[in-house]
């Protein structure tokens, strides 16, 4: 089934409806390769062609849908699974995904055991200390998730002294940590701490909102809702170890495939949108 998460942008008023100017360039090329539900647009695997740069490892944590998860059949699935391996087409590199915990996926990009990360991966200054990023590759930001039926949490003023639940080594944890007298339990994947949430046994989650949006939307978790303005502004971006030469390679390849239609299509099959405009760099 293809997942639309129509609603999640406008929702979230990010407040660039009307800057088509990356899919007003692509528009032309969007008719190709209509994706069948389920499918990713790209092959899962790419012969490497002649002159190209060869195979990369890319790891990702596979919990955070819309953006990576695993099918019941155990395949992967997702924008960002959608997006690599059309970079990897476009590049004329083979994408071999692995899967890893969030929280060790920069000691493996810094130690080289794999080559790059898609992972719904903020672009921050803290992580561009140890590795590289692309350019950014969607917006986001974080919001804060509640029980349905919650009236005394509606912003981030009313988390004081409150039980949060976060995903280990995010930007959520991050936010979560500032939080005077706040009371954080981290959780390995962003589903187990909005399920704690639904449980009733914390009071709020602070994850990435397309993430919590998805969850509810699609019925994953029950009972809550989002409150306030988004906390942050994020902009995502697919992790290299630092001066990696395949930096340029996937920005190439992102630029290409923003120009010939190829994001707009991937974009459009999962947020039933048109893609917003993005920066060419976070910072
Ligand atoms: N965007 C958030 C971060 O980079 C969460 C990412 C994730 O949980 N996959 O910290």
């Amino acid at each position: 089934m293809t997942i639309k998460r129509s609603s999640f942008l406008r929702n979230m008023a990010f407040g660039l409806s009307a800057s088509f100017v990356l899919a007003a360039c692509g528009g032309a090329g969007t008719e190709t390769a209509e994706p069948t539900d389920g499918e990713p647009i790209a092959e899962e695997t790419t012969e490497a062609t002649e002159g190209g740069a060869g195979a990369l490892t890319v790891a990702t944590e596979p919990a955070f849908p819309p953006f990576e998860f695993q099918a019941e059949d155990g395949e992967l699935q997702g924008f960002d699974i959608d997006l690599m391996n059309a970079i990897g087409e476009t590049a004329g590199l083979e994408i071999q995904f692995e899967s890893l915990p969030f929280d060790g996926i920069i000691p493996a990009l810094q130690a080289g055991t794999v080559d790059a990360a898609i992972s719904g991966m903020t672009i921050t200054e803290e992580r561009l200390e140890t590795v590289d990023f692309s350019r950014p590759y969607i917006k986001a930001g974080l919001a804060i998730a509640v029980k349905e039926e919650d009236t005394d949490i509606n912003g981030l003023a009313d988390l004081e002294d409150k039980r949060i639940a976060v995903q280990i080594g995010t930007t959520g944890a991050d936010q979560a940590a500032e939080v005077p007298g706040a009371e954080v339990s981290t959780f390995d994947s962003a589903p187990l701490a909005l399920q704690e949430l639904s449980n009733g046994n914390v009071d709020a989650v602070i994850n990435d909102a397309p993430v919590t949006l998805d969850a509810i939307e699609s019925g994953n978790i029950e009972g809550l809702k989002v409150v306030g303005e988004l906390l942050t502004t994020e902009f995502y971006g697919i992790a290299l170890p630092k001066d990696s030469e395949n930096v340029e390679v996937i920005n190439d390849a992102l630029m290409t495939m923003m120009e010939d239609g190829t994001y707009a299509e991937i974009y459009q099959k999962w947020f039933g949108d048109e893609p917003p405009e993005l920066p060419e760099s976070a910072f």
